[in-house]
């Protein structure tokens, strides 16, 4: 029986036999040792609904249908023995434990336990017939079992007819209370097939009822290798289930949107638009691939649908121009637009490109940042929502509640991978008009220079109209990339020295501190978040990038001399205002080597740079990387990137740095990524769609995924009551994320 306050000895029996009771001696229970009624155990699991319990699935598996002769065990091979005790000791003085001694026709076997209630010898003592699970291993008097499960049994009683499923489980959440939940719960549900047995037999699956059945409580003789790789028939139906959830709610969440209305940006005809005189007035002529993408969104844009549509392009693709032609789309039609960036440095970058290329032509730009003075800001607030400013340029401080727009027709989120969800809502929200009876939405443009594998694409963002720059504007030469162990360091700094004497302009890029690992690449946009850099305190990590940032500016200002005045630090701890002024120092080139910790990895454009050094390349993601890279090779010039690493590597690093040094295409690295780290990482932590996947793995399910998004649309033309049902079944009360 499930029993949240039991300790130690318990839980170790479950880390190696989790299936099996093993005596427990009766406890008194005190009313002090028992802690108030926590929350439901399942709910602490995210089980609510019996459907959840249902789906809640093995890991794997222990066969108790048959019982093995001490002689046939296997090491690590988990087994069931009915065997006799022959011996039992407490031993040890320090360190006791308990030694129990068994034996069958076979063999015998030793049982060892460390943790130990005292009348377990009692109940181990010598010609107790026992039923011991767990996993064999080699031991020094022949084989052993550490912490097995085990029960005193008649001779004769019963096996269990089916395999003894493992579920997943939390702290103070039993085996044996999991198993009867979910019995419970699978017993209480309607099993009647829902889909189409047609569109089951299409694609090969079996039934719900067949499904779950052979996954809770698989026949003896299942190829459990099968199921515990879950390429097994019944596992594929449980997947497909789960991704047709996720593209049904997708499409719902699409149609749910074809609902909504926005202001229609309808272009001006002739010369004096905004649009054509942006275009006359750039030093260049938009790619084919940006022209069309720019098209793309004009068409969009001159609906009264809002549009809901990212625009990818690698590092240096040239997306910026393409935002600002969409601005100037919503300005000339009357509208006022947002302009959205994760960090201050891209906001600053953003604000003066575009304020460069549309001041001129008579347009009002205002800037919101967290960092800047509360004059500066009542100022810029009171530009926004007197409908003056028609671009608003900013960090989170787009969002905050005060901002106040009069007639938002489109917002720009660049980066939008480092928003979250909620940040791109309240984005929308704020050019929701009420002023008629009708409620009208912004346009939603998104920008990501990660480029996003089209499965995953289109998992996580099916509501979603793509647009694509595929090449780079010409005359950019690929970067050199070259990896090197960090004991020739020396030489790279030599070379930094020549090429700065000689008039060029060098990033060094200092490394992440490790242990800030699993959201590494969700750690700069929070920490440049827009709130002010002072009066925060620091986590030790940063700290940690922050010393060995400013060591290595120390460092290399006294090897290069006589130009040190020329190097610059830039980190996440320096105020916004110093930020930008290291800069603008930078892209004027009155600086020409720039220290910096990751501050600098998105979207920073400063075309003379032609070298860029990363130290510790092996600590950094590879879509990181290549964002760092996509920071030199933006001129005409031949540029490269010295890629320093500390050995030992390890494979997967080594994975890494080979790909970064052979490709320079951010869909072939962004794969390549997918395939070493995994979706969730590829996309930031917050990226939350993710995480309503529990079963289908975006990696190895593609085809599954394909097959859901067109029974997806069938269902919901053929048969809306299964869609809705099915949708129920799998995401209940989680369907807020789909909405943005
Ligand atoms: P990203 O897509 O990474 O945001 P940017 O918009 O910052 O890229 O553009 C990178 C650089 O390329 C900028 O200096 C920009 O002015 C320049 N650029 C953009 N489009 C073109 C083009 N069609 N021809 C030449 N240079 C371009
Ligand atoms: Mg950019």
């Amino acid at each position: 029986m499930f029993d949240p306050v039991r300790r130690e000895p318990r839980a170790l029996h479950h880390k190696t036999a989790p299936s099996y009771n093993a005596p427990m001696p009766p406890r008194p229970r005190s009313p002090a040792a028992s802690p108030p009624k926590p929350t439901s155990p399942g709910e602490r699991l995210g089980l609510r609904s019996d459907w959840d319990y249902a789906l809640h699935l093995p890991l794997h598996y222990i066969d108790e249908t048959r019982i093995t002769p001490i002689a046939d065990l296997r090491e690590a091979r988990s087994a069931l023995v009915q065997a006799r005790v022959t011996q039992s000791e407490v031993a040890g003085s320090s360190r006791r434990q308990l030694r129990v001694q068994v034996a069958d026709a076979s063999g015998t076997l030793e049982l060892r336990f460390f943790h130990f209630y005292p009348n377990w010898s009692r109940q181990y003592a010598p010609g107790k017939l026992l039923r011991i699970l767990g996993e064999p291993r080699a031991g020094l008097f022949g084989m052993e079992m550490v912490h097995p499960a085990c029960r005193v049994a008649a001779p004769d009683a019963p096996l269990p007819e089916r395999l003894t499923p493992v579920y997943p489980a939390g702290a103070g959440i039993g085996q044996a209370w999991l198993r009867k939940a979910i019995a419970a719960a699978r017993a209480r549900l309607d099993m009647r097939e829902w889909l189409p047995a047609e569109l089951l037999r299409r694609l090969h699956l079996p039934d719900m009822a067949g499904t779950l059945d052979l996954l809770h409580a698989p026949p003896p003789g299942t190829p459990l290798a099968s199921l515990e790789d879950r390429s097994h028939p019944a596992w594929q139906r449980v997947k497909f289930d789960e991704l047709l959830a996720q593209q049904l709610a997708q499409q719902q969440a699409r149609a749910k949107r074809t609902g909504l209305r926005a202001w229609p940006l309808v272009r001006r005809a002739g010369p004096d638009r905004l649009e054509t005189r942006l275009l006359a007035a750039l030093p260049f002529a938009l790619t084919p691939d940006q022209q069309a993408c720019a098209a793309e969104i004009a068409a969009d844009l001159a609906q009264d649908r809002p549009m809901h549509r990212l625009l990818q392009g690698d590092v240096g693709s040239g997306k910026t121009v393409v935002a600002a032609l969409a601005a100037a789309q919503a300005v000339d039609a009357g509208f006022q637009c947002a302009l959205m960036a994760p960090t201050d440095i891209l906001a600053t970058q953003h604000l003066r490109k575009l304020a460069d290329w549309l001041q001129p032509l008579g347009v009002r730009v205002a800037w919101l940042s967290g960092a800047q003075t509360k004059r500066e800001r009542d100022a810029a607030l009171k530009l926004a929502a007197s409908g003056e400013a028609q671009l608003v340029v900013g960090t989170h401080a787009v969002i905050q509640d005060k901002v106040r727009f009069t007639r938002l027709g489109l917002a720009i989120v660049d980066e939008q991978h480092r928003f979250g969800v909620a940040q791109r809502l309240s984005l929308r929200a704020k050019g929701m008009d009420r002023g008629g009876d009708e409620v009208r939405e912004p346009h939603l443009l998104m920008m990501s220079a990660t480029p996003i594998p089209r499965t995953l694409a289109m998992a996580v963002f099916g509501d979603l109209d793509v647009s694509t720059i595929a090449h780079l504007p010409p005359g950019r030469s690929p970067v050199r990339t070259r990896v090197f162990a960090a004991d020739k360091r020396d030489a790279v700094v030599q070379r930094v020295r020549e090429l700065v004497a000689a008039g060029r302009q060098v990033y060094w890029v200092c490394p992440l501190v490790e242990d800030v690992a699993p959201t590494v690449a969700a750690m700069p946009a929070q920490r440049e978040s827009g709130a002010p850099a002072r009066g925060r305190t620091p986590r030790r990590n940063e700290m940690l990038e922050l010393r060995a940032a400013e060591a290595t500016f120390a460092e290399l200002q006294a090897v290069l001399g006589e130009d040190a005045a020329q190097v610059g630090l830039l980190h996440g701890r320096l105020a916004a205002a110093r930020k930008a002024q290291v800069m603008a120092d930078f892209a004027a080139g009155r600086l020409r080597l720039l220290v910096a910790t990751t501050v600098i990895e998105v979207g920073v454009d400063v075309p003379a740079a032609t070298l860029m050094v990363i130290e510790h390349a092996e600590r950094f993601g590879l879509s990181q990387l290549h964002q760092l890279r996509g920071r030199v090779g933006r001129g005409t010039d031949a540029a490269e990137c010295l890629l320093l690493f500390t050995p030992p590597l390890s494979a997967m690093a080594r994975e890494r740095l080979q790909a970064l040094r052979d490709s320079a295409d951010g869909f072939v690295l962004a794969q390549k990524d997918l395939e070493l780290r995994g979706p969730g990482e590829l996309l930031g932590q917050r990226q939350s769609g993710l995480q309503a996947l529990r079963h289908a793995d975006l990696q190895t399910d593609a085809a599954l995924l394909e097959s859901a998004r067109e029974a997806a649309l069938w269902l919901l033309r053929h048969d809306p009551e299964a869609a809705r049902q099915h949708l129920h079944r799998w995401l209940g009360g989680r369907l807020d994320w789909l909405a943005a």
